[in-house]
């Protein structure tokens, strides 16, 4: 398994190797004691993008989103801070992504792959060294996918699927609910599943 720390409230956070934060969460004090270097966010969703400027402001971390979601940053529907009574939150990315990019923590390789589908610029970060999948809200474990009512595309969605189907998976960390290492290609493909039926 990655050496990764998890924050937890509405949405998971995860620091790997201290250095790189993937979402930032609703509270920045959450990662108080930490300071990340970078912030890479799966998507532009509040619960997932809230506390990045905070984090960033006190760490002087970069924060990276692909380039379809940064454009949504501000869009109160968009980002679902509607639902949280919430303005959306007020983010300057430093990095636009398109998908392919990649980081270096001390251990670790981290590939963005682009997964539109719960977004338009939905993001995986793939480490194929430990075989470890952040999937943000693209999929969840036991079958789960991410909604697309909130500015997404159900047929973005099931090709964003195909596609994690095809990657070798032993640990998968959501964006929600818990990690887990148990038969995830098995879960990947019942993610699949329950995409496509959705499309018929
Ligand atoms: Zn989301
Ligand atoms: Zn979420």
């Amino acid at each position: 398994m990655m050496h990764v720390q998890r924050f937890s409230r509405y949405a998971n956070a995860y620091l790997i190797d201290e250095t790189i934060l993937i979402d930032a969460g609703i509270d920045p004090a959450d990662i108080t004691g930490y300071d990340p270097e970078l912030i890479i966010l799966t998507h532009c969703h509040f619960d997932h993008t809230c506390a990045a400027s905070a984090i960033a402001d006190r760490t002087g971390a970069l924060i990276a989103i692909h380039e379809q979601d940064a454009g949504l940053l501000g869009d109160d529907y968009a980002t679902a801070s509607v639902l949280f009574n919430e303005d959306a939150p007020q983010i300057t990315p430093d990095i636009l992504l398109h998908g392919g990019e990649t980081f270096k923590s001390s251990d670790y390789l981290l590939e963005a792959i682009h997964t539109p589908g719960h977004t338009p610029g939905s993001i995986c970060i793939y480490e194929s060294g430990t075989r470890s999948l952040f999937s943000g809200d693209t999929i969840f474990p036991g079958g789960g996918i991410g909604r697309c009512d909130l500015g997404g595309d159900i047929s973005d969605l099931v090709h964003s699927i195909e596609l994690l189907t095809s990657l070798d998976v032993a640990v998968l960390y959501p964006g929600h609910l818990n990690i887990t290492d148990t038969d995830v290609s098995l879960q990947i493909r019942s993610s699949l599943i329950h995409a496509r039926e959705l499309t018929v």
